[in-house]
Parts: structure tokens; sequence; C-alpha cells
């Protein structure tokens, strides 16, 4: 019997951002035809469709659902919006359910001008109003630390030892983390705190990409593994060493690569995929 592949695709998970321009119907064909193992669902691809019928047809297309991207935003300087916002994560909870995703991914938000410790107190405080719901529809929370470029109007959760504290403090099984190489790879406590997580059991997905030298765009330059500096190697294998056994999933933001032909940039994301992560 010979020795199984070091890697292959049936871990590679790849978000329908990353080839936006492609209708769900056509990014699932094209993944599946490709290899990718699995697909993570931006909620504006399921704009006026049947979420369960879009469920039924990655599932019928060979895909794993393995996320929906995202909920979130829930500090506001209004008790209104704050509100309005825990609304609105019900719903992609329950767009979650439909779809047969296991977790909604958070971006947890921030108001410019509010200081970060109130963003983060009103991020807890709405995490937690969203549990019970979570809980009934048996969907978890993953909170995604962002880099703290966005600091301002994105994210006031910017490590992962942030993120680790506050879900430490929700304490909750419907509550863990997205760790995404893009937003954390610069933080030299990453390798511990990748293994606090794992010791929690919050280590909930993985995002990969790469940060382009230089970077030309702040949210839609992001780089294919191998392009940049981030070495998801080395990152992965921390990940891994922390428990972590799901999908590694290629979330690419890029003003580049959406001008260009997607087939391509697949075989592209395959192949990266495969020599660099
Ligand atoms: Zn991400």
């Amino acid at each position: 019997m010979s020795a199984a592949p070091i890697n292959d695709l049936s871990r590679l998970c790849v978000h329908t951002i990353t080839t936006r321009p492609w209708k769900i119907e056509e990014a699932a064909r094209r993944f599946s035809e490709a290899g990718v193992g699995g697909i993570t669902v931006w909620r504006d691809t399921l704009a006026g469709r049947s979420i369960c019928e879009t469920g039924a047809m990655l599932r019928e297309s060979g895909l794993q659902v393995v996320s929906l991207c995202r909920g979130g935003f829930f500090p506001h300087s209004e008790k209104s919006g704050r509100q309005a916002a825990i609304d609105d994560n019900k719903r992609a909870v329950d767009e979650a359910a439909e779809l047969g995703a296991p977790h909604v991914v958070l971006v947890c938000g921030a108001v410019p001008g509010q200081p970060l410790t109130e963003s983060r107190k009103q991020i807890r405080d709405g995490i937690s109003a969203v549990i019970p719901h979570a809980q009934a529809a048996g969907v978890k929370l993953a909170i995604e630390p962002l880099h703290p470029m966005y600091a301002d109007s994105r994210s006031a959760v910017n490590t992962l030892g942030q993120a680790n504290d506050m879900a430490e403090e929700l304490n909750s099984p419907w509550v863990g983390i997205a760790v995404d190489v893009y937003h954390l790879w610069w933080d030299p406590a990453l390798e511990a705190e990748i293994y606090r997580c794992g010791r929690n059991g919050h280590l909930l997905a993985f995002h990969i990409c790469d940060w382009k030298i230089p970077t030309t765009d702040l949210l839609n330059d992001r780089g294919l593994m191998g392009e940049g500096c981030i070495d998801v190697r080395q990152i992965r294998s921390w990940v891994e060493k922390a428990g972590f056994r799901g999908f590694n999933e290629v979330e690419i933001f890029s003003n580049h690569y959406w001008s260009g032909d997607q087939g391509q940039f697949l075989e592209k994301i395959t192949q990266a995929y495969l020599e660099h992560s």
C-alpha cells in the first residue's frame, strides 16, 4: 500500500468571495471539478435565492459547506444600532442553519472614535445575546480577530490573545475562533495563542492567503499563498499541532485577481495550496 500524499486538495476550501465574479452555481461546479473539498459561503451570494436548496446544491456538487461569512459588527454608539446588529446576527445564524454551515464567522466591528475597550465590551455583550439563538439552531459563532489596521472601523478584536480572552470569558460551547493568517501572521505571541485556542477547543476555522509586498490596497490586495511574506506552512503546522483537523480556507480579496480569468485563478489557487501551505 502506498503512503498517503503529504498534501492533497481534500482539505482545501475556497471562499465564494475569492472567485467573486462567479455565481455560486458556477463556483460550486468549478471547485468540485478542480477537486476542492469545501466551500465557505458569503452571505451576499445567497441574496434572493432559497438557502436550503443552495445548501443541497453544494452538497450534491460534492462540497462540504465549511462556514457562512459573515456576521458581527456589534458595536454601535446607539442602543438601537446594537440591537439591530444582534438581530442581524440571529438572521445569519438562521441562514447558516438553513445552508447546513456549522458556524458563522464574526467580523466583530468597531466604531470610529469610540474607545476600543468600549467596542470590545459591546462585542462581548452582542455575542452573548446571540448565544441562546446559536445554541437553539446548532450553529457556532467564530470570532475572527482582524489585523490592527482595521481597528478603526472593522474590528476592535485585533489579536488572537484578545479573541482567546473573549471566548474564555463567554465560556460557551457555541463560541469559538477563526484564525486568519492575513490578520495574525505578525504577532510574536501567535504560536502560543494558537495552542491556547486549541487547548480550549475554540479553534473552529483556519483562513489562508498571503501578505503582498508592497500591499497596494488595505482590503482588496491579498495574495496567493507563496506570493508574499507569510509562512503559511509554519502557521498551519501550529494550527494542526493545536489539534485542528478542519479545512484550510483560501480567502482572497483581490481587485487584481477578480479582474482576471477565474478559471486560471482557481488553477493558481490549487497549485499555490499544494506548494505553499
Ligand atoms: Zn478570514
